[in-house]
């Protein structure tokens, strides 16, 4: 570890559901240091129920842009020696710096090499190696060890709980059930066209006796709408109804989850839920899951990956992606986890 005393470590979090997820090899190993050091995790009050419950003997603490002068009075009281900065950001440095954390490792992005005291540079450029592995090279350079850069998690009892009392409201209760992601915060670039899950949700019903279960936040309601008009009864809406606990739940007892490149999709696969991912203007080799149990899908479109939210020339990346091999990559998923263990690839 970074010298500094026994003064704690700070780890400031990703911003973005999917984002932590791929982060959890380095979040479990920075929270081992706890028995020797203090570690203190900052990052948005949306992700602490998935990390509070976890680790708690942890200090979370809650950051947002409306309150970044209360986190800094937080921070100076609580004196971290090290702050391990997993966001490329230049406000999570100047943030450090003026907390007065002596040691402040991070990659040299945004213009912020001058803030940071550990300037770790890639060795790769930015984007072109999965970003999982891009966390656990930075948590080494300061001092970490991160064993394995694939992320996995359990689902608690009561996450499964929260689950199971959604679920009965609306009709599934102990029934085998697949889960659609229609929606991405990050923009419409990422979203595939709410037909095609719609045909994937028919497909689902149809040969395997599945309904699909809406999941994603507010933002993603109209998405949702419109898988659900177009699919009719073979889909239940839970989009804007699941906290980040029941969707834990949910995605950790779903048969097979089909998302775009987004949070549920990395939770899905870091729970070892069948999952097909579906990339448009971002890149699976920077953000798709690896697992046996996971397929991404990605046309390659002469533009992609273009890294934009939404498109400038009609979304030729998320139209080229065809319902057939995500229905096929979802057939051969369900197949697998219904063969016995030792048979599995
Ligand atoms: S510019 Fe190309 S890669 Fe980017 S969103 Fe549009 S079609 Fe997709």
């Amino acid at each position: 570890m970074p010298s500094s005393g026994q003064r704690p470590l700070l780890l400031r979090l990703p911003n973005w559901l999917g984002d932590l997820v791929q982060a959890l090899p380095v979040v479990e190993s920075a929270a081992a240091e706890a028995s020797s050091r203090g570690v203190l995790f900052l990052g948005p009050s949306s992700l602490a129920p998935l990390l509070t419950p976890r680790f708690p003997s942890i200090t979370y603490l809650h950051w947002s842009r409306a309150r970044r002068f209360a986190s800094l009075g937080e921070i100076r009281r609580l004196k971290p020696g090290a702050a391990l900065l997993l966001t490329d950001s230049l406000s999570s440095a100047l943030l450090a710096a003026l907390a007065g954390i002596p040691e402040r490792i991070g990659y040299d992005a945004e213009l912020r090499g001058g803030l940071l005291t550990r300037r770790v540079k890639r060795s790769f450029p930015a984007r072109s190696a999965p970003r999982a592995e891009e966390y656990a090279v930075l948590a080494r350079a300061a001092g970490l060890r991160v064993d394995g850069a694939v992320p996995r998690i359990a689902a608690l009892p009561w996450e499964r709980e929260a689950a199971e009392s959604l679920l009965r409201r609306v009709g599934i209760e102990g029934e085998p059930y697949a889960v659609l992601a229609p929606g991405a915060s990050y923009g419409p670039a990422k979203r595939w066209d709410p037909a095609r899950f719609a045909e994937v949700a028919a497909y689902l019903d149809a040969r395997h006796s599945l309904a699909s279960v809406l999941v994603g936040t507010r933002e993603d309601v109209g998405p949702a709408q419109a898988v659900e008009w177009i699919a009719g009864e073979c889909v239940v809406n839970l989009v804007g109804a699941t906290d980040l606990k029941a969707l834990v739940g949910v995605l950790a007892s779903a048969e097979i989850v089909i998302s775009n490149d987004s949070g549920a999709m990395h939770l899905a696969a870091a729970l070892g839920t069948p999952t097909v991912g579906l990339f448009g203007s971002t890149s699976p080799v920077w953000t798709s899951a690896t697992a046996p149990w996971v397929r991404s899908l990605y046309a390659a479109y002469p533009c992609s990956p273009c890294f934009r939210r939404s498109c400038p020339i009609g979304y030729g990346c998320l139209k080229a992606l065809e319902p057939v091999p995500a229905i096929r990559a979802a057939a051969e998923l369900l197949e697998r986890s219904a063969a016995p263990v030792h048979e599995r690839d």
